[in-house]
């Protein structure tokens, strides 16, 4: 069984915990440059990008966790996680900064600042069944992509039709939505054996 992290400075970590261990992994909270150690995947969660860049500073976790990557680590960022992960980040606070990642550009709370939140069916290629009930709150978009990276799924319509919204890069996945919040567990899964592919 592989032993997948999530990340555990700040953002909604425990309903990864609980949907990596509905996907077959066992899951657990990681804080310390120890505990990364133990993990053969990570999701960096949804919450704040600018937090979670601070606390990962303080926490003595961004070397570490710059590292793994490099050496191949699979990791799944949603939301902040995908603002994390991307080698370039438009409207974020001059300060914060991501870890080694996707050769990507995305915008943060791209989708607006009146609508905190929507909701849209979102297609994931490599994931059969229905569309995924996406939930966006204040999340990024990916505005550029880099030649090695694949995009997984796209907004279909409404104001925000064709952007963006899921990606891969080798062992590196990134979505703007929270597949964690609706019980579905597709995604997770996909996470889970890619982990497991990689170990
Ligand atoms: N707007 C947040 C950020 O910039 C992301 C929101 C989320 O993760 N739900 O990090």
């Amino acid at each position: 069984v592989p032993v997948i992290g999530v990340l555990a400075l700040q953002g909604d970590v425990r309903e990864h915990v609980a949907a990596l261990a509905g996907a077959g992994a066992e899951a657990r909270p990681v804080r310390r440059p120890a505990e990364l150690d133990a993990v053969d995947g990570l999701v960096i969660p949804g919450g704040e990008s600018t937090t979670i860049s601070k606390l990962a500073d303080v926490f003595e976790m961004r070397e570490p966790i710059d590292k793994r990557i490099t050496a191949g680590l699979p990791v799944y960022g949603s939301c902040a996680g995908m603002i994390m992960l991307a080698s370039e980040v438009l409207d974020g606070r001059p300060d914060q900064r991501g870890f080694q990642g996707i050769e990507m550009t995305v915008r943060r709370n791209a989708f607006g600042r009146q609508v905190d939140s929507f909701e849209a069916p979102v297609r994931i290629a490599g994931i059969e069944g229905e569309p995924f009930h996406a939930i966006f709150i204040r999340a990024p978009w990916v505005e550029r992509v880099g030649e090695g990276v694949e995009v997984l799924g796209r907004v279909t319509d409404g104001p925000a039709a064709d952007r963006i919204v899921a990606v891969r890069q080798g062992n590196l996945l990134a979505t703007s939505f929270h597949p964690e919040l609706t019980g579905d567990l597709r995604l997770h899964r996909y996470f889970v054996d890619l982990v497991r592919a990689a170990v």
